[in-house]
């Protein structure tokens, strides 16, 4: 697990963390490691800009953000080459899966605005591993959603800096940012690289205190 430094309720998953969502025992044993419940909420993750608030652990439908002010229920994202992105707030958190759809969509301004309208001021926010502008090659029809994030790759081609535009979004927060590349890491798993169905989980709590 890769824990932000300053953070009080955050970690990104790496392959060895394993898939929580296919295997139970491997979140129970997260969930220990980190000492927090192990009953988890997570979605069924669209590339779109819903926010959910967690009021029970589970499934909660379909949304690519999850908002908890709830110390005993954990919230989870999946990933592999996306932005996983955590949000601390005073008294909520919130986790945010954003691929370009859903950076293009707003996702992160609608976790945001989710945490205020709900009374709890966004502190400062975590963006975990993803690929990179080394690696992240796209048409010219998703550069041109990211204007000023546009790059190339180690080999040449046209790719965008999604993370980056995260970054951004997340406008005057105290940022914590990977810089790992999920197509580079062999630590890591990527869609890009492998078409794999297996996923690093981000997991964001409130603790207890
Ligand atoms: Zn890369």
């Amino acid at each position: 697990m890769i824990r932000p430094p300053g953070f009080s309720g955050a970690a990104f998953g790496t392959a060895a963390s394993g898939d929580f969502r296919v295997d139970q025992q491997r979140r129970k044993d997260i969930s220990n490691d980190l000492a927090i419940p192990s009953d988890w909420a997570f979605v069924h993750q669209v590339h779109g800009a819903a926010v959910v608030l967690a009021t029970r652990s589970g499934k909660l439908g379909e949304a690519d953000a999850i908002v908890t002010s709830d110390p005993g229920i954990p919230v989870a994202i999946a990933t592999a080459d996306c932005v996983p992105v955590i949000v601390e707030a005073d008294g909520a958190v919130a986790v945010v899966h954003a691929g370009w759809r859903g950076a293009a969509a707003g996702i992160v301004s609608a976790a945001i605005a989710a945490l205020e309208q709900s009374g709890h001021s966004p502190r400062r926010a975590a963006i975990g591993p993803s690929i990179g502008p080394c690696c992240y090659e796209v048409g010219t029809e998703v550069a041109d959603l990211f204007p000023g994030y546009v790059g190339a790759t180690t080999w040449g081609s046209v790719s965008v800096d999604i993370a980056g535009y995260l970054h951004e979004q997340l406008g005057g927060l105290d940022v914590w940012r990977s810089s790992e590349c999920t197509y580079t890491s062999d630590e890591l798993h990527s869609w890009r690289r492998d078409h794999t169905k297996q996923r690093q989980v981000t997991v964001a709590w409130l603790p207890r205190d």
